[in-house]
């Protein structure tokens, strides 16, 4: 396109240059020499000289969209590249690439560590789901319609409905079904959940919006809980090597009843005093409770019959207690220098 007026020219000249040449094509629409030009416009007194120039500015500005527009939509041939060989296939000399093996996560490693000391006391381990339903996540867990309680579970939902789990319970119902026929041959129920689950949080060193939990579901005659107190100690003694106080205070939960906040004695510092417990020698560490008679009434269990418990913790905090982990967020950044220390 060729234009009257010298300024619009020349300016003209200089940008299909700067186009020609800038890597990043839209930079033009930014340059100098164009923006000089409506500053230009601005100045001059009204007129038909005005007119006349502001009309080229526009028709040089629409050229020029043009022309990135076009750059853009051009496609761009590459060189195929084969992204499982171990070299770089366009170089004109391929040399292997430098290889490096990766390690297990730490949070995978003390899972494996947990389920390990748990399949020795006779659990058997189920995964969760990352993505639930309502029934799942609340109504199976006596959640009732809109309670304020579901309000503790703040979390992620899909355009469909589907909910990222706020808690592992989303498996209770299921294993508890799944039990039943177990159960009426007198085969207790000794599951435990670990799984991703997803909170709706502000993001700190303490808190995370996904994080891992462990889940516990014991079901059987005759069960109360005594037997849950026994259970978490003898795991817990075990994972840490150690003999430990524990002790329970009430709590509230839909799903249990009677709920409990669970602290042990802090293993770092046999009750003495430390930054892990704050100086308190007690750490609170997970939730849990007698199995709500409606849980078990809605999965087909007799609660006259059988009773049962559970709990749930997060292994994040079990691992960042004992690595002595600052900040949560490590876990879920990728970041090598502090995956390589576990390796
Ligand atoms: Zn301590």
């Amino acid at each position: 396109m060729r234009y009257q007026n010298d300024e619009v020219s020349a300016a003209a000249a200089a940008l299909k240059k700067l186009f020609d040449r800038a890597e990043d094509k839209r930079s033009v629409l930014r340059a100098p020499e164009l923006a000089a030009l409506y500053d230009r416009l601005k100045v001059l007194p009204a007129g038909k000289a005005r007119a006349e120039f502001g009309k080229e500015v526009n028709a040089l500005k629409s050229e020029l969209d043009q022309m990135v527009r076009e750059h853009s939509s051009a496609s761009v041939v590459r060189k195929p590249i084969d992204v499982t060989a171990p070299f770089d296939v366009n170089a004109p000399e391929p040399k292997l690439l430098p290889l490096s093996s990766g390690s297990k996560h730490p949070l995978m490693k003390e899972l494996d560590n947990i389920l390990e000391i748990f399949g020795r006391m006779g659990f058997t381990a189920i995964e969760s789901r990352q993505l639930d339903d309502d029934y799942h996540m609340f109504s199976s867990l006596n959640f009732p319609k809109d309670h304020p309680a579901r309000d503790d579970y703040d979390t992620f939902v899909t355009n469909e409905g589907l909910i990222a789990p706020a808690h592992t319970s989303t498996m209770q119902n299921r294993v508890l079904k799944a039990g039943k026929s177990g159960l009426e041959k007198g085969e207790g129920i000794r599951v435990i959940i670990p799984g991703r689950v997803f909170r709706n949080e502000d993001l700190d060193a303490r808190h995370e919006h996904t994080f891992y939990q462990l889940e516990g579901v014991y079901v059987d005659k005759g069960i109360h809980a005594g037997h849950l107190i026994a259970t978490l100690q003898a795991f817990l003694e075990e994972y840490y090597g150690q003999a430990l106080e524990v002790k329970t205070q009430p709590f509230y939960f839909p799903f249990t009843e009677p709920s409990f906040e669970f602290a042990l004695s802090c293993p770092f510092c046999q009750k003495k005093g430390c930054q892990v417990c704050s100086y308190s020698g007690w750490i609170e560490l997970l939730g849990c409770g007698m199995i709500h008679p409606n849980v078990l009434r809605e999965a087909g269990i007799d609660p006259d019959v059988y009773t049962g418990f559970a709990w749930g913790g997060g292994i994040d905090r079990l691992t960042m207690m004992k690595y002595g982990i600052e900040d949560v967020r490590y876990f879920h950044s990728g970041n090598l220098t502090f995956l390589r220390q576990f390796s």
